[in-house]
């Protein structure tokens, strides 16, 4: 008989149940965590090319155990209540996990952005955010969305603004949304978030000789083969980092019309310049391409990103997958069926909930900066360098004093004495949420007997924060 794949949402909540059987909640309480709170569908019309245009577009509320809830907005054909469904009860796990106060949700319209004109997108986005608004499925206290695939900046500067105009004298309205630029309430290093959160769960997976090793690879980063499919904002941002910061070699690069493969490095700034070009990897002149781009899933490599979209690694490729160690960069790249029988070959999977929480951490960092309406770091700063200048006068004159000239290395100095700057402050902050949320995470793993996976003990640690933060409800 050949075995049914599970929708996205059933996948999910296989996933949670497989946790949970090693749990000891109430019943009650573990089908309250597990179901979605509640889901708005909106059907709205837009005149656009002389027109009526209907467009349907989504919010799920997965858990409001801790508000406001958080999930990204998706601009894709493919949106349907069963996905943001699932996607909003991972981010009720990603927000326990990282230690984001919020709870989950996530949001998503039907319809692909590239057939629209820049002014038709503002005109659509604007729509969306009204009717979510006025409902409160926007609000800088109830419900904060962020960019997620087809949506960046952009389309979070529309949405804030949307919101202000919508409620002139709310003074924290810039919270209503995260992922906005700069110059619009963002924060530095937010674009750049969730693929640099991919690269500092790495670097701290592989501080541990034992996990490593449990993935069949040994060694550190550097000279890693690693396949990325989706060089969009997280796919481009984690290839990049991990190949100019940690000397790993992106060896496959997997894109909507194909994939390009250069078992030397493939120049990842450059592939991503000839996407925005040509609007594909197609015609790329320095590296193999083949039309076939699922298949490179499969070739031989350390590391495989999966950062597009969901289901791709499924009961169809499973068996044929080789790569040792899967970073789920995108939400859900694996099915719950995959998930076994990867599990059987012994491939150690990096579980999405963890990997690409990078996102929601920096997401959380704006939410408090436009909340407090002062940037990171604007107090300390020049205090903080005075500081470290007095110590450093100090080191001199008492080497003049013992008849010494200090030497330091030659950048120590301007290393030493510059106070963190907001950006600085942010990787800071992120870092120490990946590394901490991954130190949980294989605490059980390699305690318990029947935590067999990485992603048991995530939805364990998760589950359990949820539930002890009902309970304090009194639930
Ligand atoms: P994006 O729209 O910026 O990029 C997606 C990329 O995948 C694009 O380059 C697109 O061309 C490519 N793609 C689409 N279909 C493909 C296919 N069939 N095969 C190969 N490539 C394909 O989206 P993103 O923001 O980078 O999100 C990617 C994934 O990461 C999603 O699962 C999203 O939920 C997850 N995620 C994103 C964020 C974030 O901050 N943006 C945070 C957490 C998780």
């Amino acid at each position: 008989m050949v075995r049914q794949e599970p929708s996205f949402r059933e996948s999910v909540d296989l996933m949670f149940n497989r946790a949970a059987a090693l749990m000891d909640l109430p019943p009650g309480l573990e089908e309250k965590i597990r179901v979605c709170n509640a889901t708005y569908t909106v059907r709205f019309g837009v005149r656009l090319r002389g027109q009526i245009q209907t467009f349907t577009g989504y919010r799920a509320v997965h858990s409001e155990h801790m508000e406001p809830v958080k999930g990204g907005i998706r601009f894709a054909l493919s949106v349907n209540q069963d996905e943001v469904e699932a996607l909003a009860a991972l981010m009720t796990y990603k927000c326990a996990l990282i230690d984001a106060p919020f709870g989950g949700s996530k949001g998503g319209l039907c319809i692909d952005p590239r057939q629209y004109e820049e002014h038709e997108l503002e005109r659509i986005t604007r729509r969306f955010a009204y009717e979510l608004a006025k409902r409160d499925l926007i609000n800088p206290s109830q419900n904060v969305p962020a960019p997620d695939m087809g949506t960046g900046e952009r389309e979070m500067a529309w949405i804030a603004d949307q919101y202000a105009r919508m409620n002139t004298t709310d003074i924290n309205a810039l919270a209503c949304v995260t992922g906005k630029p700069l110059n619009a309430g963002g924060i530095y290093g937010r674009v750049e978030a969730t693929g640099r959160g991919v690269q500092y769960a790495l670097r701290e997976f592989f501080r541990h000789p034992e996990d490593v090793a449990k993935a069949q690879l040994s060694g550190k980063l550097d000279g890693k083969r690693v396949i990325v499919q989706g060089l969009g904002n997280v796919g481009y941002h984690a290839a990049k980092f991990l190949s100019e910061e940690d000397g790993a070699t992106i060896t496959g690069i997997i894109e909507r019309d194909g994939a390009l493969f250069d078992p030397e490095g493939l120049d990842v700034d450059a592939v991503h310049n000839w996407i925005a070009r040509h609007g594909g990897v197609t015609g790329y002149p320095d590296a193999t391409h083949t039309a076939e781009g699922a298949a490179v899933l499969e070739e031989e490599c350390d590391i495989l990103i999966p950062a597009a979209l969901e289901g791709v690694i499924n009961l169809t490729n499973a068996h044929r997958i080789k790569a040792p160690l899967i970073i789920e960069a995108a939400n859900g790249p694996v099915t719950a069926g995959a998930d076994e029988i990867l599990q059987q070959k012994g491939t150690v999977i990096i579980p999405d909930m963890y990997a690409n929480a990078g996102g929601v951490t920096v997401s959380y960092f704006e939410w408090v900066k436009n909340l407090s309406h002062i940037r990171f770091g604007r107090m300390q700063r020049r205090q903080e360098e005075a500081r470290h200048q007095l110590v450093v006068d100090q080191l001199e004159s008492l080497s003049a004093a013992l008849g010494k000239t200090w030497s330091p290395t030659p950048d120590f100095k301007q290393k030493y004495l510059r106070g963190a700057d907001e950006l600085e402050l942010v990787r800071s902050g992120l870092d120490d949420a990946m590394r901490e949320a991954y130190q949980t995470m294989r605490v059980l793993w390699h305690e318990r007997e029947d935590v067999k996976d990485l992603r048991t003990s995530a939805y364990l640690v998760s589950i359990d924060k949820v539930a002890r933060s009902y309970r304090a409800k009194g639930l």
